[in-house]
């Protein structure tokens, strides 16, 4: 078989690329190990930049977006008992953010995949990536018993921090910087209505919190565990109690808890592998770089990724240009890198460290008390929130 890119990873990144590419008429084949529905059963982000939006758009796959998505216009920081709104619309001059589930997205891309007749290729083992360093470069797989080949112009690894394109990269090419935090997230979902129509990130001495949601009448939220700690370890009813105590006390008394349909622990990372180009092979997303989900970026920074290669790969096919392409892995590194700092900068704010102590957290309010009451340090954070411009 041959196409023009070949995509290893059937997730948001991989996706995204694939229908941008389809709809520029630029023939493509997506590869992922696993199947559909078990892509589709893995909960994850929520919380779209207006640029996602606007690439979902440009895909031709964002009708169910706005008609389901919520528009938000700003969240709150709580912290030492009371919490202070920020105003995410008067900040940016009209800029908001939309909570709409990874879930979701990944389901409407693969609808309009499937609508205009693109390849995915579900449940391939052993995806490799070959001869990306030369002009001839193939992606190899495991298929029903046999070796099957996919000759190709390029390669976009877009298959996650875990993948196999990152992998294929010689070590001495590649150099990655790493930071593991001490802490991961125990998410819980449930069908009842929102504690807050906004997002509430708490900082509390007992460790971090975060009230969110995936529709009026489905909530997400989170709270901070050590990582030795076990989902069985943690009932329905000690998580929702657990959750009460890091919040101010109106929301505590606000909160509404229902039986929980999904719980899992997140460990927390950042992660950054440079560059993102190797010769014909392209990283895209998660398979670069990683981030706490504290400042809600992963899955905007894939987007951003996609936005930069698919310009390049458009220039090439259409103006017989190289130098979109050439540009990306810059481009793209110089946004991870802010969001990454952006990441790590909430991460620190927010949670309790097996360090902090009595003076730490006084530290760590003082700070918010500063970022919500001055415009200027409000305006850096609800511009990076918000996400920087692509
Ligand atoms: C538990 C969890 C919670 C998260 N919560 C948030 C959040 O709240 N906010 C936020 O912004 N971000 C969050 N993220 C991050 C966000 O989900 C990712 O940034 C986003 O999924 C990146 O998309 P991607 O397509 O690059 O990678 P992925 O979504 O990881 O997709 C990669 C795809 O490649 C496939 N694949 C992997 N290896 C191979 C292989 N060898 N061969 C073929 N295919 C392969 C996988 O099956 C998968 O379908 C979370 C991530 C995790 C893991």
């Amino acid at each position: 078989m041959r196409t023009q890119i070949a995509i290893i990873g059937s997730g948001p990144s991989g996706l995204l690329l694939g229908q941008l590419l389809t709809e520029a008429g630029i023939d493509n084949v997506i590869l992922d190990r696993v199947g559909k529905d078990y892509i589709l059963g893995r909960v994850r982000a929520g919380v779209l930049e207006e640029g996602t939006v606007r690439l979902l758009d440009e895909a031709r796959s964002a009708a169910r977006l706005h008609a389901e998505g919520l528009p938000h216009n700003g969240f709150s920081l709580a912290f030492d008992g009371r919490d202070h709104r920020i105003d995410l619309y008067g900040l940016t001059a009209g800029k908001r953010v939309t909570v709409y589930g990874q879930t979701e997205v990944t389901r409407d891309l693969m609808e309009q995949r499937e609508a205009s007749g693109a390849l995915t290729i579900y449940d391939a083992a052993d995806v490799t990536p070959h001869d990306f360093d030369g002009r001839t470069p193939f992606v190899s797989y495991e298929k029903d018993g046999a070796t099957q080949r996919i000759d190709c112009d390029f390669i976009a690894g877009c298959d996650g921090f875990h993948g196999a394109s990152r992998k294929a990269v010689p070590e001495k090419a590649i150099r990655t910087f790493e930071k593991i935090y001490p802490f991961g997230w125990l998410g819980l979902l449930a069908d009842v209505a929102p504690v807050n129509h906004e997002l509430i990130y708490a900082n509390h001495p007992r460790g971090f919190a975060l009230c969110s949601m995936r529709s009026v009448t489905r909530s997400r939220y989170y709270i901070q565990c050590s990582l030795d700690q076990k989902v069985e370890d943690w009932s329905d009813d000690r998580f929702w109690d657990e959750l009460r105590r890091r919040l101010p006390a109106h929301h505590a008394e606000a909160l509404k808890t229902a039986s929980s349909f999904e719980k899992s622990i997140a460990p927390l990372r950042s992660f950054v592998a440079e560059p993102m180009r190797f010769g014909r092979l392209f990283l895209v997303g998660d398979a670069a770089h990683i981030v706490p989900p504290t400042g809600a970026k992963g899955l905007n920074l894939a987007a951003s990724d996609v936005h930069y290669l698919f310009e390049g790969l458009r220039e090439f096919y259409g103006d017989r240009s190289s130098v979109g392409i050439d540009a990306y892995s810059q481009k793209a590194l110089a946004r991870v890198w802010k969001a990454v700092r952006f990441s790590w900068w909430m991460t620190t704010m927010m949670h309790r460290f097996p360090d902090t102590g009595d003076f730490d957290q006084k530290i760590q309010e003082a700070e918010l008390d500063y970022l919500t009451h001055s415009r200027a340090a409000s305006t850096a954070l609800a511009e990076n929130y918000v996400g920087l411009p692509f």
